[in-house]
């Protein structure tokens, strides 16, 4: 673990292991840290912020370029780490997820040089305007889908507004963050400004959200551990920023171009093998394209080659661990007996390549109904349903009867409906004729049990600054008009 520019190990001495999902090998020993490792850690990012958040912009903004730099030139490292550890294919870490770590630390390096307050017209007899100022110390407790990615998201906005940082990186895939702080402090980041604790959430998250001197925790993950955060924060009356799950809507409207939507479906549906917040998932159908739609989506499932994710002909790996590959699966039984209709997939590949990793075979179901759980819930997982409607106004009900808002997409050819259909759609993001496109100048983040805050675009910087309001008396009187309240 880092703590204050060090390396170190648990303070109790334990350790625990990260598996590789592909073929249960393991590929690390990391510190199991108690809650004497993360008083340290915050300890010494509490030190280190006077002389972080001192510093100029353009002094971190370049420090910032530098790790993007130092990324790309640890481009096969970080991919090959990240696919060995969380099991996606190479082909997606190698040319998607370094590449994007590197970009999005130069979006927020130069970003955060128009970061900017307001002059406030409150009167000629005064200056009143705001700065923005860092918040302190910044918990960021991160998820396994994109162990990179989403620490960056984080990461590089929290440290380029002056905060430093406690990052707790997901206990089944945490060598790609400690390999990315790695190159932080290579990049000259001072002693303490990034610290990472490797170990339990429930031990170690618990104790960082609860912590007096962590001013506030970004957190992407599971929505019952955003809810828990949330009480904990509560105590400390700590600022919280939660992307949580998601059930995302795929809406094929009567007009729709059949082939582009099913290439987006594949896309929504199976990229990352289903592990992503943002995943299509539940996909509503216009009764007069259901049967060419499902026929064309089940024909290219059946294409996405799945097995060895180090081979760069992989398109989907395995599940990130064995118990989830279990809750997936148990979600699948669970739509058979529900009476949806099993199009492809349901069961455990057994190529020689799958035998010892944790994969799920990409899986349609056909004849779903929202009141079954793989229409509700977050399987995370490369399994999607498929259910019909006839009207517009039907299928925003459908999209809308979900305890999330996260994301959501209209496939149409008449861009006039797809925008009013979005209007009337709750969630964070709808894309038209696209599902599941993130740049870094768009925010993301969802509403409703998806959470709230952003992170990414221009928005982020709201996120981890403060708004301070300063004013100046120009007067010179020393009694005021509106003294005479109290006289
Ligand atoms: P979690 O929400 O449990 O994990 C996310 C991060 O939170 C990890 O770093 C984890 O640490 C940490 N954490 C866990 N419990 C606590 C706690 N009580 N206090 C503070 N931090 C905590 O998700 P899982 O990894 O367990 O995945 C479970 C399900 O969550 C998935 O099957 C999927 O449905 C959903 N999920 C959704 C994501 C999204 O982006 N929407 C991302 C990841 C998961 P540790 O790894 O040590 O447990």
């Amino acid at each position: 673990m880092l703590i204050n520019g060090e390396w170190v190990g648990a303070s109790s001495k334990e350790k625990f292991e990260v598996i590789n999902p592909a073929n249960g090998q393991v590929v690390g020993v990391v510190p199991k840290c108690n809650s004497t490792d993360v008083d340290k850690a915050v300890g010494a990012a509490h030190q280190a912020a006077p002389a972080w958040a001192a510093k100029t912009m353009a002094e971190r903004s370049k420090a910032l370029l530098k790790i993007s730099q130092l990324i790309m030139n640890h481009q096969e490292e970080l991919a090959k780490l990240e696919t060995m550890e969380q099991g996606s294919p190479l082909r997606k870490t190698m040319n998607f997820d370094v590449p994007l770590c590197a970009e999005q630390f130069e979006y927020f390096a130069g970003i955060a040089r128009g970061l900017t307050g307001e002059t406030l017209p409150v009167g000629p007899w005064c200056m009143s305007f705001t700065v923005r100022e860092p918040l302190g110390v910044v918990g960021l407790i991160t998820p396994w889908n994109f162990p990179a990615l989403m620490v960056v998201w984080k990461l590089g906005a929290a440290l380029v507004t002056g905060n430093t940082c406690v990052v707790k990186p997901p206990s089944v895939a945490p060598l790609t963050t400690l390999k990315l702080c790695e190159l932080a402090m290579e990049a000259g980041v001072p002693a303490g400004v990034v610290n990472v604790l490797t170990g339990p959430g429930e031990t170690v998250g618990e104790t960082l959200v609860q912590h007096p001197l962590v001013a506030k925790i970004g957190f992407t993950g599971d929505t019952a551990t955003g809810k828990r955060i949330m009480n904990l924060a509560s105590a400390t009356v700590k600022q919280v920023g939660l992307e949580l799950g998601g059930k995302n809507a795929f809406l094929v409207m009567a007009d729709a171009d059949v082939d582009a939507a099913v290439e987006g479906a594949i896309f929504g549906g199976f990229f990352n093998t289903g592990q992503v917040c943002a995943a299509a998932t539940r996909f509503y159908i216009h009764e007069s394209l259901y049967g060419e739609f499902a026929e064309k989506l089940v024909a290219a499932a059946k294409q996405l080659r799945y097995g060895d994710p180090m081979k760069m002909e992989t398109v989907i790996g395995p599940v990130a661990y064995a118990a989830h590959r279990d809750k997936i699966e148990s979600y699948i039984e669970g739509a058979k007996k529900a009476g949806a209709k099993l199009l492809l997939g349901g069961k455990r590949p057994s190529t020689p390549e799958t035998q010892k990793g944790f994969f799920v075979a990409p899986t349609v179901f056909g004849d779903c109904t929202n009141d079954m759980n793989i229409m509700q819930d977050e399987i995370f997982g490369p399994v999607v349903g498929l259910a019909r409607f006839s009207t517009p106004e039907q299928a925003v009900a459908l999209a809308n009867d979900t305890r999330y808002g996260l994301c959501a997409s209209v496939w149409t050819k008449d861009v006039r409906a797809g925008l009013m259909l979005a209007n009337q759609i709750k969630a964070g993001t709808v894309w038209i004729n696209e599902h599941l496109i993130i740049f870094c100048e768009t925010p993301w983040g969802g509403c409703k049990q998806s959470g709230w805050g952003k992170d990414l675009s221009t928005m982020v910087l709201n996120e981890y600054t403060t708004t301070k309001h300063i004013y100046i008396d120009a007067t010179g009187a020393s009694v005021k008009p509106w003294y005479a309240i109290l006289k």
